[in-house]
């Protein structure tokens, strides 16, 4: 694994492994992978996968697998540097001299850190200025005003950026050079003279933090009328906007939990969702969601409710989003609140439990399409073939055939259109699809969630901690009932037997379907196993397992209404709902 921010790192971020190995095979493409047979092992039928996104290659056939630089060495059978060196010059990236390059490499991971360390003082720094100075007394009045108590603004790091134009480079300059100063996005420097200034003046400052939580950026919004109303940090060597979402690193365990994620346009609303109770909250920061973006939230899940803006960039934005997030398998829903107001707003007129009402409610991603579609103007024939054209690329993008042809006859109804027409030109276009789902069965959809796809890399990775979470697993009888049950019995019980565990014997045990989905989840790119992380997952199956029973429990009551078990179902419903509030 290439050291993060390192020569190798930025390499593997622009060589396209696909084009690379293929220098060496042919691959054909099938579904989202590319397919050949193996350099490593003799066969027949393709079994070696290169994944484009993940940038790795897996065969299924005698299991070699690793990234673009593993391939190289393997078959150049030459060491790492090499590899890097190799893969470089392939894709056309510069090679630093040999001589100078591990010590730029050093210098470049010491100017990182620095940046690092630099954010964390200057959220420090803003804080203190909010906290005390008369300036800040101003900042704090009109966060009091937008509701924003003190137990807020430290929860969420906020603070003040003072007007005067240098102090935080007086406080900053103490430490760091002017050239990373200017690195930082922080300081500015004017166009003639190069002289410093601070970047954020009078303005309320928010820390952007990674997804592992290390401050990286600042949000700024101007305390008086100052253009631009919002300012962010630019791009940095620890930042890039398109890589980062808000609050990631406070929601992945609300996220992992209620498998869904609530995603805003900006830190004040993300702030206020999660203030509202909803912690699986996290904001795009800016109006248009980046393909990486996505991708980094499906690590958690793949359903998203979007409440972006009610005014036209955040419609527009909205349907981008839609399109991107369709595209990678997600169930998406939209909130467009009442009274065209953004979620900071409504919260704070309307109260934390009408939010969580409408959000409840959100309508699928088509039905709000339809709505917008509906606005147009549909008295002519030409207007009516605008909202259709509309409409169309949407529903081409849902995967299931049969919702598809629900979806024709529903848009067929609402503009009074000729059903057969419709249809015809909707089969036109999901024909194309159609030969991509032919070849590739089980891309239709991802049977296993999240949270079940971890928990089956975590059994099936071993680990120190195997057997203690398949005993966890079997003792509550978390999988019962899940799409990928059969996979947890294999695994667990070769994780309770203590038997090392042969990914390719225990597929062999199972079914076509969920021998599958079980490589897919092997082939999955994963972060390193963490005893917390089975713990957050194990939590989310028991949160799961209790709104199961609180459905059952309230199925009973509703049937029998006046029956002997009343009282006893009464109880547990109460029981099983404080559980879930107190784990929410
Ligand atoms: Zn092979």
């Amino acid at each position: 694994m290439a050291e993060a921010g390192t020569f190798a790192d930025r390499v593997k971020q622009q060589a396209d492994i696909v084009r690379i190995v293929g220098e060496y095979l042919q691959l054909k493409k099938a579904g989202q992978n590319f397919r050949g047979l193996c350099p490593f092992h003799s066969e027949k039928t393709p079994s070696f996968n290169v994944h484009p996104t993940r940038q790795i290659y897996h065969c299924f056939g005698c299991g070699k697998g690793g990234d673009v630089f593993s391939f190289v060495m393997e078959m150049e059978k030459c060491e790492f540097p090499d590899a890097v060196r190799q893969v470089a010059e392939k894709s056309g990236i510069a090679v630093p001299r040999a001589k100078d390059r591990s010590p730029q490499e050093r210098k470049q991971n010491q100017a990182r850190s620095a940046l690092v360390e630099m954010h964390r003082e200057a959220q420090t720094f803003f804080a203190k200025q909010l906290e005390g100075t008369a300036e800040g007394k101003l900042a704090r009045a009109y966060l009091e005003d937008r509701g924003l108590n003190k137990e807020t603004i430290e929860r969420f790091g906020i603070g003040y950026a003072p007007s005067g134009g240098d102090v935080l480079l007086r406080f900053l300059k103490q430490k760091y050079s002017e050239k990373l100063l200017a690195e930082s996005g922080l300081i500015s420097r004017s166009e003639q003279g190069g002289r410093m200034y601070d970047r954020f003046r009078r303005r309320i400052t928010f820390p952007i933090a990674n997804e592992s939580g290390k401050i990286v950026a600042f949000g700024a919004r101007a305390l008086g009328e100052d253009q631009p109303k919002y300012l962010n940090s630019p791009e940095t060597p620890i930042y890039s906007k398109s890589n980062v979402l808000y609050h990631l690193d406070r929601a992945k365990e609300a996220l992992r939990r209620s498998d869904f994620a609530v995603l805003v346009e900006g830190y004040m609303d993300a702030i206020a969702v999660a203030r509202a109770g909803i912690s699986n909250v996290v904001a795009s920061c800016g109006t248009s969601l980046a393909e990486p973006q996505i991708k980094l939230l499906a690590r958690f899940t793949k359903r998203v409710i979007v409440n972006y803006d009610p005014d036209v960039a955040g419609q527009t934005a909205t349907e981008r989003s839609i399109s991107l997030l369709l595209e990678q398998d997600f169930e998406v829903k939209v909130l467009a609140l009442p009274g065209k107001a953004d979620p900071d707003k409504f919260i704070r007129e309307q109260g934390a439990e009408a939010y969580l009402k409408v959000l409840k409610e959100s309508p699928p991603y088509v039905d709000y399409l339809i709505a917008r579609a509906r606005l147009m103007d549909l008295s002519t024939g030409e207007g009516k073939l605008r909202a259709v054209n509309f409409l169309l690329p949407y529903v081409q993008k849902i995967p299931n055939r049969l919702l598809r042809s629900e979806w024709a006859t529903r848009i067929a109804q609402q503009f009074r259109l000729d059903e057969p027409v419709l249809r015809a030109a909707l089969s036109r276009a999901a024909a194309e699809r159609r030969s991509e789902v032919k070849t590739q069965p089980e891309l239709l959809g991802h049977a296993a969630k999240p949270v079940e796809r971890r928990l089956i890399r975590l059994l099936a990775e071993g680990g120190s901690f195997r057997n203690e979470l398949a005993h966890q697993l079997q003792q509550g009888q978390l999988y019962r009932g899940l799409e990928t049950e059969r996979i947890f019995s294999a695994l667990i019980a070769a994780g309770l037997s203590s038997e090392p565990i042969e990914p390719s014997e225990l597929a062999a045990a199972l079914e076509e379907r969920d021998r599958k989905t079980f490589y897919e989840i092997l082939f999955e790119d994963s972060n390193e196993a963490s005893w917390e992380e089975a713990q957050s997952c194990i939590d989310a199956l028991r949160h799961r397992q209790a709104e199961q029973e609180l459905a059952d429990v309230q199925r009973s009551i509703e049937a029998n209404p006046a029956g002997p078990e009343l009282r006893g179902l009464l109880e547990r419903k109460q029981s099983l709902m404080r559980r879930l509030a107190a784990a929410r």
